[in-house]
């Protein structure tokens, strides 16, 4: 545990250095309004879905130095029996999906953490705004650009903020590569390829109701080869190409994706190309070439050890719980202004699903789509 905890402090001070400290006016008027004192006040979260990344946060949530799990929200009353005595939660914090709106009046609050099937973020974090609590928010943020904006808007509306769950913007080794093609050592960056799978099981669950999924692999896996495509070159796409595949029309009905190959063109002649799929296991690749040397990860977005090589040698950064730093780190966001390396706001968000409404229509025309993503 000492090691560990040894761990994280070098990360968040490493990331805290690559970092430029700022007062953004929305965080400025939440410090005003909670008066915390500098990385001295504790976020106190409540899970909204109890399922099992609900789970994997509560716990990495345990080893926080500045978030507290202290509530719930959940459609099941053993689940939140099962978490009250789990996580030490008092009944008062403890809510249904029915009368979660009543959060605003509870004074010991300070962020919802929605971790529910990716349809049903969009009506819940308005919910959240709507009742004055900080949103933070599992990927993919919504299931169109449309729905990611107006949720944007609702929380800007609020005066709280919105923050997607991008664990891979805080883990050290990608935060060491960004490094490397900033400082330049990578030369100018031309080619990066993200490769993201795993078989998908049971045809009964949300992940395969495309009313509660929105689609299939590329919400759900692709998006971080999407999102990965964006913080490893540095810049957004101007336009996407993309064509499917499916194998098993039976299990992967209308509207949810198996296989989907991509093609991201980025200013200056920069391409991506990538891989999303419900059809294939030991698919976690990420590959980045420059002119000056090169980056391989594998695995590149999975919960870890994140492992890679580079033209230098081994990538070696500290071994992190993901969302153990990526909540402490949220926790800077909100109380203190920070402004992490790789943004994780609501507006980023936005960008990915406006990447993935692009790529969804390019299979569909077979024809490249612009991209404006501002
Ligand atoms: P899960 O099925 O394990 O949990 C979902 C939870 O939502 C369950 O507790 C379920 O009871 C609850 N729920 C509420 N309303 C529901 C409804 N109408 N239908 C079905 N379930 C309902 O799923 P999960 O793997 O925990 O995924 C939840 C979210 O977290 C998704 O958006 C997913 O993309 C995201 N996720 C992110 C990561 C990551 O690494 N960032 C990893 C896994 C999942």
């Amino acid at each position: 545990m000492e090691t560990r905890r040894l761990f994280l402090q070098k990360a968040s001070l490493s990331a805290m250095a690559l970092a430029v400290p700022a007062l953004t006016p929305l965080s400025a008027m939440t410090n005003s309004m909670n008066t915390p004192a500098k990385d001295s006040k504790t976020l106190r979260v409540a899970i909204m879905g109890l399922g099992s990344y609900g789970t994997r946060v509560a716990e990495a949530i345990q080893d926080c130095e500045r978030v507290k799990l202290v509530g719930v929200i959940s459609g099941t009353p053993s689940k939140i029996e099962d978490w009250k005595s789990n996580y030490n939660i008092p009944a008062k914090n403890c809510y249904n999906y029915d009368n979660f709106d009543a959060i605003k009046d509870n004074p010991d609050i300070d962020a919802v953490y929605v971790i529910t099937p990716n349809a049903l973020h969009k009506d819940q974090v308005i919910r959240v705004a709507k009742a004055g609590k900080h949103a933070i928010c599992e990927k993919p943020m919504a299931t169109s650009a449309e729905d990611g904006q107006a949720m944007v808007d609702a929380c800007k509306a609020a005066g709280v903020h919105l923050l997607i769950g991008y664990r891979m913007h805080f883990e050290p080794n990608t935060l060491e590569v960004i490094r490397m093609r900033k400082d330049g050592e990578l030369g100018d960056v031309r080619f990066f390829q993200g490769l993201c799978g795993f078989e998908i099981g049971n045809p009964n669950q949300w992940r395969m109701d495309r009313a509660l999924s929105g689609g299939g692999a590329m919400m759900d896996i692709g998006i971080y080869a999407i999102n990965g495509a964006r913080y490893m070159i540095g810049d957004e796409p101007i336009w996407v190409t993309a064509q499917e595949v499916k194998t098993n029309p039976e299990k992967f009905k209308e509207g949810l994706d198996e296989t989907i190959t991509f093609q991201l063109g980025f200013p200056n002649g920069v391409i991506a190309s990538c891989l999303s799929t419900y059809n294939m296991n030991n698919l976690d690749r990420f590959f980045l070439n420059g002119s000056k040397g090169w980056v391989e990860m594998q695995p590149s977005t999975g919960y870890g050890p994140i492992k890679g090589q580079t033209h230098k040698g081994p990538l070696n950064e500290p071994i992190v719980t993901h969302q153990t730093v990526q909540m402490d780190e949220m926790a800077a966001i909100i109380f203190d202004g920070k402004n992490p390396e790789v943004p994780v706001n609501g507006e980023e968000g936005v960008k990915d699903m406006k990447i993935i409404d692009a790529i969804f229509r390019a299979v569909e025309t077979g024809g490249k789509v612009p991209l404006n993503l501002g």
